[in-house]
């Protein structure tokens, strides 16, 4: 029994009337004494509904609440239940519910991340490491990232936009030490990444289910991070030294240098005067083959500017698309 029904009345009332003016994105779905549930939609993916049940004694014990959403993370979820939980203990003795309403409705407004918080976590746990610093900026959505390896580092932001995973994470430079070509081609296929995730391929079989957009976020993070690692120490197949100088400050930018970093058609890295020698060397029957992958490498297409690369990134795609079609029409 709910002992102070003309005080519960007299909110419900008052929800009815200021609910969707005072709450931007709000509907209510129902509203009596029973259950009070108010949907609160600020874009596709950030939706929930917040359920709330009146105890015995309210509202001098705070109202029982449940958070309700298929799109946002369950630990999202859990943890917003437990602050609202927190919110409603200090409103005893007062009408809760709009409070409680208010509060969700602009938690969803302040936090960007609310849809990816655990691609987020994913990324502070498994890519980031004691050397590298991330910083959140809550408001604005955006994440800084700085990874450094050996001597080199980049710093890199994250731009989460409001209606992700609708559309894709905004990739943007801030300051790096890596030689030019290296961070315009890592910037480019991180960002084709991106648009692959939210943008349907060109060619669509009728019986294909509807595209989706995917998330991006942690597809895209792992993929910038892994080149940053992974390149500093890289090695030059022929003369088994690094092909990036040790200092930074001393890269090669004429590429016609012998010390030039060459990226070979495999993906591998070879100083050009290292790799000039080993087209030079025989055996010369049945084309050269890279010494670490045993990929065939040709002399007129060695040489990866981020144009080679980007198509070559787009015949891969469309390569594996024709693939996954095979397999379909197999099953
Ligand atoms: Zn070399
Ligand atoms: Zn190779």
């Amino acid at each position: 029994m709910l002992s102070n029904m003309d005080f519960i009345n007299k909110e419900l009332e008052d929800v009815r009337k200021r609910c969707i003016d005072d709450i931007p994105g709000s509907e209510i779905v129902a509203c009596h004494p029973a259950a009070v549930r108010i949907r609160i939609v600020r874009t596709k993916y950030k939706r929930l509904e917040v359920c709330m049940q009146f105890q015995n004694k309210y509202p001098d014990e705070p109202i029982i609440i449940e958070i309700k959403s298929k799109t946002v993370p369950d630990k999202l979820k859990e943890g917003l239940t437990k602050i609202c939980d927190e919110q409603a203990k200090t409103l005893l003795g007062k009408p809760q519910i709009l409070h409680i309403a208010k509060f969700v409705q602009q938690f969803l407004a302040d936090n960007p991340f609310s849809v990816c918080s655990e691609e987020v976590s994913f990324i502070k746990r498994e890519l980031i490491t004691e050397k590298d610093e991330i910083k959140m900026k809550q408001k604005s959505g955006v994440i800084v990232i700085t990874i450094r390896e050996t001597e080199y580092f980049m710093k890199f932001r994250l731009k989460v936009p409001d209606l992700y995973p609708e559309q894709q994470i905004v990739i943007e430079n801030v300051e790096n030490n890596f030689p030019d070509l290296f961070h315009k081609m890592f910037l480019a296929q991180t960002e084709e990444m991106a648009r692959r995730c939210v943008q349907p391929p060109l060619r669509k079989k009728p019986k294909d289910p509807p595209f989706e957009p995917a998330p991006s976020l942690k597809k895209v993070a792992s993929y910038l991070i892994d080149c940053l690692r992974n390149y500093p120490g890289s090695i030059c197949p022929v003369c088994r030294e690094r092909a990036f100088t040790p200092n930074p400050e001393h890269t090669v930018k004429d590429d016609t240098h012998g010390r030039y970093v060459v990226w070979v058609y495999c993906g591998h890295l070879f100083h050009k005067g290292c790799l000039d020698e080993f087209f030079k060397t025989p055996p010369f029957t049945g084309g050269k083959k890279c010494p670490s992958c045993q990929k065939r490498i040709y002399h007129d297409k060695w040489n990866i500017t981020p144009k080679v690369a980007e198509d070559r990134w787009a015949h891969q795609e469309a390569r594996r698309r024709e693939l996954d079609e095979v397999v379909d029409f197999l099953q």
